[in-house]
């Protein structure tokens, strides 16, 4: 088998940007929004589940989960978002390794979990290393802004529902620091020693 890699990092850190060269490199990246999205598509594995648990109006004439009207449902009730996660988390966190396990070519794995530090405990068995982008919290709130045009207000209350940076580095084997005064290029040649060194390691 080979070695699996966690990738993480809040909002706006540069994960996406990391994962994306790696790919470039040939390297397999399993992505947990993705899934989490096939999985509450129409038909998704997790419908059956959902109903279940939450009953119709939940769920759109294909079978999808209506999003709006689950956000509602969360709006009125936060344990509603816990036990959303309860379902959807063991079910990306299976997919995921089915499907690594059918990936017999990639050298290594690149599994690109935003919230992966939120679920730690889920995922820490799973993994041989863990690497963090890292980034101040002034630098993401720019980028953040810039690429989506939110508030600023808006991006505090999403990073207040995020692990913090102290948190995230805690857990972190292998750090990319994509801070301040760090290039595109800086960037790329940070994944790429890493790169090089993950084709080194046994699992
Ligand atoms: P999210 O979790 O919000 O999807 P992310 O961690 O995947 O974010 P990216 O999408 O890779 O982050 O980067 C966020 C934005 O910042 C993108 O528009 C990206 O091009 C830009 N960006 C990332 N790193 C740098 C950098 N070092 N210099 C300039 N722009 C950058």
């Amino acid at each position: 088998t080979s070695l699996f890699i966690g990738l993480t990092g809040g909002i706006g850190s540069g994960k996406t940007t990391v994962s994306q060269y790696l790919a470039k490199q040939g390297i397999e990246v399993l992505d947990a929004d993705q899934i989490s999205r096939q999985l509450t598509a129409p038909n998704g594995l997790a419908m059956d589940q959902i109903r279940e648990v939450f009953g119709d109006t939940v769920i759109t004439p294909e079978n999808a989960l209506d999003r709006d009207a689950m956000r509602t449902l969360v709006f009125s009730n936060p344990e509603v978002k816990q036990r959303l996660e309860q379902i959807i988390h063991p079910l990306v966190q299976q997919e995921m390794i089915s499907q690594a396990l059918r990936l017999h070519h990639s050298p290594y794995i690149i599994f690109d979990i935003p919230l992966l530090i939120e679920s730690i405990n889920r995922y820490r068995p799973l993994l041989n290393r863990i690497c963090v982008v890292d980034c101040e919290t002034e630098v993401q709130i720019e980028r953040v802004k810039k690429r989506n045009g939110l508030s600023e207000q808006t991006i505090r209350q999403i990073l207040q529902t995020q692990a913090s940076r102290e948190t995230r580095l805690l857990y972190a084997d292998d750090v990319i620091y994509n801070g301040k005064g760090i290039s595109l290029d800086k960037l790329q040649e940070q994944a790429y020693n890493f790169h090089i060194q993950w084709l080194n390691m046994k699992p």
